[in-house]
């Protein structure tokens, strides 16, 4: 599949809540925000703040491109880091890190393997990108753009996440 990175109106956000749930995703799409208000958000985004504070660069060496990494490191080989609040969604944070390590390679850059980071966990966990992967990126990149193209948003599909979901008070009142 030829995707031209530039063009790509998909964030590494939208990957991951595709995972997480298609509703959110549409939602997220559209711009319905109400993550602002969530305490998990801002637990997240103070997280973000105050880790790793020394290790990251305030600038995007890929601009224009529809994400930002949490920072890169290359001691010989290049590795993509992502830090995050919670472990509680680590198949769509894998699925977040392997679209990083997709996009770099597409970049010709071959990035060696993608590094999660739970600070409060205290817990790190590898990630590569096999030849699968790549399959599975590109078929979720075509899903993740039919549901942003949908009229209206999926239907609600209660899950374990909704409680923890910035959405949940518009999906269940
Ligand atoms: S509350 Fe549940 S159904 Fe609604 S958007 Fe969030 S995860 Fe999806």
């Amino acid at each position: 599949m030829d995707i031209d990175l530039y063009s790509l109106k998909i964030t590494a956000t939208e990957v991951a809540y595709y995972l997480i749930c298609k509703r959110k995703l549409w939602l997220f799409s559209k711009g319905v925000n109400y993550e602002s208000e969530n305490e998990l958000v801002l637990l997240g985004k103070l997280l973000d703040e105050t880790t790793y504070k020394r290790s990251k660069k305030d600038d995007n060496p890929f601009e224009g491109l529809p994400f930002k990494l949490d920072f890169l490191t290359k001691d010989g080989n290049l590795i993509v880091h992502e830090v995050k609040q919670s472990d509680k969604l680590e198949d769509a944070h894998r699925l977040q890190v392997k679209f990083y390590l997709w996009a770099l390679k597409k970049l010709g850059l071959n990035p060696l393997k993608g590094i999660l980071h739970y600070p409060k966990q205290m817990k790190v966990e590898e990630v590569f990108l096999t030849p699968e992967d790549e399959k599975d990126i590109e078929r979720a990149l075509q899903e993740v753009e039919r549901i942003k193209a949908l009229n209206k948003p999926p239907k609600v599909e209660r899950k374990s996440y909704c409680k923890r979901c910035a959405y949940f008070e518009f999906c269940f009142s």
